[in-house]
């Protein structure tokens, strides 16, 4: 016992208080270090077995030592001296205030994923850092990873006293511990390990430190060894209900068998890691607003009818949320889950080497990419279920914009097939489809026609809450449950551009004041929606409704099938409703109501013409001058003609 004695004299001694703990190589006290007048408190390791007595061993054990000691990194613990106290070596490190994550382990059965992952970010930080400079751990195990009080993850027992060979693990004095950690190579007792058996390891830390086991169980070390070499680890969905597969996925890779199949690097593996957190936290803001919507009020599902299981496990992937437990069910995702992870452990097993690849992002990136070549709807709907038949449940951004694309593309494919049946008048549904929404939708696009926007807000809600639930998936694969889905997307597509329409009114109303504030020539184009609409407003502005009516007609029936411009169908309905068709078509109130406008410019130029410095008022004359050539150039009648030929020459009167 070294409790209470000093080691060493003078300026440079330790001070021995109590002990931490102890393992294999022997026990670790505190002590404080006294250095050239500083003290530090210091973990200090006496190394009690292998090397006593063994004096190429103590010259390995000091060369090793000199090499450990220039590691400096945050989550490494610093060795600050190495000694021996009478013929036994013994190590001085920093002191870590907290504890191994063996010892948190037991205390809480498992980590929760996301403190399972910002963990191993430290340890491939530590490891990446370590690997550079050509040191491998050879050791990893939860007792050799210390938790401060701060919650950093510090790496330790690098490697020291650890150049015992197989031979020596398998002997008297080996723990079953440390054989549950080690690489089918290092198990094999290759000399020339490489970092990529300390991936292994840290493969075999995150697999327990989520399920709280190790993966192989084993009653001798040699035992251990052969599953290491030759098992294949249990899967992990089936333990841990919340996992992103990419973390589970990474981590069976983290434990391939061969090195070649292992990641890269720990570089790479901070990348993947960093990858997990960003799709949960992109998914969390981003909420999925249309899934996430969970809302007391919401209505109930007519049919009661269920969900496929897989398109609610894509909405749940999507959401990265946990399967919410309703009191002990079957619960099919995990079925699901175990079958995808045979598929990658089989694929692992006959790729050899290439593996690898067909967990990286390439093949997913591939479809992907694909989807964004694709241009017309149905190709990119096509793309973009290939993408989701096979990465539909792996969380993330690709995987969201595939649904996005997937889910517009449907609706938009459902969307123009209602438009079509509507203009053909096709009231009556397919046997296929469900005369319920098929009726609502009806009504909603009457409604639309007849400029009453808000009754078709209702029936549009009510096409919605005919299948709530489906229409708040992502995507949907099975055709039946698309089927339903689609209903729901459809209706929120329609209560968008409802709710587009009020903000069109606004945008359109400022163009026009901007444009005549600052003479700026107005639209033409027959075929540009906001030229229609500004000069429909221009014209109900000029107290032509019957000529305004007409034009909003005209809007509408360029936009009726467009549903990218569905909010301009809808506009025009609106104002064409309020602008109704005169019997004579405006006829006889036209010249009359043109003239009355003529008198106003004569006016206003006059005075404009009184005040040459006041440009506002020539910029009124103008303008109004502007508003009788523009709108009415084109009447054949020999009266407007006349005022027309007037206002462009009222106009040219005005000084500039
Ligand atoms: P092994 O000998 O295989 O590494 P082990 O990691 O279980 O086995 P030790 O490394 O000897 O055992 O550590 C024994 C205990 O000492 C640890 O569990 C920990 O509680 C304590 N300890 C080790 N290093 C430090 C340190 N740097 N600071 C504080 N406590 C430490
Ligand atoms: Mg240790």
């Amino acid at each position: 016992m070294l409790v209470g004695q000093t080691i060493g004299t003078g300026a440079y001694r330790f001070e021995v208080e109590r002990e931490l703990g102890s393992g294999a190589m022997g026990a670790v006290y505190l002590a404080q270090f006294h250095r050239d007048g500083s003290v530090v408190p210091v973990a200090l390791k006496v190394v009690l077995m292998g090397l006593h007595g063994n004096e190429g061993a103590m010259a390995r054990f000091e060369r090793e030592a000199n090499i450990l000691k220039q590691l400096k990194h945050p989550h490494i613990v610093r060795l600050h001296a190495t000694g021996t106290y009478r013929k036994t070596p013994f190590i001085a490190m920093e002191y870590i205030d907290g504890e191994p994550l063996d010892k948190l382990l037991g205390r809480r059965g498992r980590l929760g994923w996301e403190e399972v992952v910002v963990y191993s970010k430290h340890l491939c930080e530590a490891l990446q850092y370590a690997h550079d400079k050509g040191i491998i751990h050879r050791d990893l195990k939860p007792s050799n990873l210390m938790l401060t009080s701060e919650g950093d993850l510090k790496l330790t027992d690098f490697g020291i006293a650890k150049d015992t060979d197989v031979t020596a693990l398998t002997g008297a004095n080996s723990t079953i511990g440390t054989a549950a950690y080690m690489s089918p190579e290092q198990c094999r007792g290759d000399k020339n390990l490489t970092n990529k058996s300390d991936l292994y390891s840290l493969g075999i830390v995150m697999y327990e430190l989520l399920t709280g086991r190790k993966p192989f169980m084993a009653e001798t070390t040699v035992d251990m060894f052969l599953k290491h070499v030759n098992d294949e680890p249990p899967r992990i969905g089936k333990q841990v209900a919340d996992l992103p597969s990419k973390l589970e996925m990474l981590i069976l890779q983290l434990m391939a068998k061969h090195p070649d199949e292992r990641p890269t690097d720990g570089a790479w593996v901070v990348r993947m890691l960093n990858e997990v957190e960003e799709d949960f936290f992109t998914r969390k803001s981003a909420g999925l607003a249309a899934v996430t919507n969970r809302r007391a009020d919401r209505p109930r599902n007519f049919d009661g009818s269920k969900l496929d299981d897989e398109d609610k496990d894509a909405a749940r992937a999507l959401r990265g949320k946990k399967k919410k437990t309703k009191k002990k069910e079957v619960v099919p995702f995990f079925q699901k889950q175990e079958v995808k992870i045979a598929g990658i452990v089989l694929l692992l097993a006959a790729m050899l080497g290439g593996a690898f690849i067909a967990l990286k992002p390439p093949s997913a990136s591939k479809l992907a990419k694909a989807m964004d070549d694709a241009s017309t709807p149905e190709d990119k709907l096509e793309a973009a279920t290939k993408y989701l038949e096979r990465h539909g449940d792996t969380p993330g951004e690709m995987t969201d914009r595939a649904a996005t694309v997937f889910r517009d593309a449907a609706t938009r494919k459902r969307e123009d097939q209602l438009t079509k049946r509507f203009v053909n008048k096709m009231q009556k549904p397919d046997d296929a489809d469900d005369k319920e929404a098929y009726e609502a939708a009806w009504q909603a696009m009457e409604a639309e026609r007849n400029g009453l926007l808000s009754f078709a807000d209702e029936f549009w809600k009510k096409v919605k809450a005919r299948f709530p639930e489906e229409a708040k998936l992502p995507f949907a694969l099975k055709d039946e449950v698309l089927a339903k889905a689609r209903w729901g997307w459809v209706a929120d597509k329609k209560l968008a551009d409802l709710r587009k329409v009020a903000a069109l009114s606004g945008t359109t109303a400022a163009t026009i004041k901007k444009n005549r504030q600052f003479e700026i020539a107005f639209p033409t184009e027959q075929t540009n929606p906001e030229a229609l609409a500004i000069r429909g407003y221009r014209l109900e502005a000029f107290g032509d409704g019957d000529k305004a009516g007409r034009v909003w007609e005209q809007l509408a029936t360029l936009t009726e099938k467009d549903s990218d411009k569905r909010e301009w169908y809808l506009l025009a309905c609106q104002q064409r409703v309020a602008n109704p068709k005169s019997a004579d078509g405006g006829a006889k109130m036209r010249p009359a109501l043109v003239e009355k406008h003529v008198v106003a410019a004569r006016d206003a130029a006059a005075i404009a013409k009184a005040s040459p410095d006041d440009r506002l008022k020539g910029i009124e004359t103008r303008n109004l001058c502007r508003e009788i050539v523009d709108l009415y150039d084109d009447e054949a009648d020999a009266a407007i003609k006349g005022f027309v030929k007037q206002a462009k020459e009222i106009a040219a009167t005005v000084p500039k």
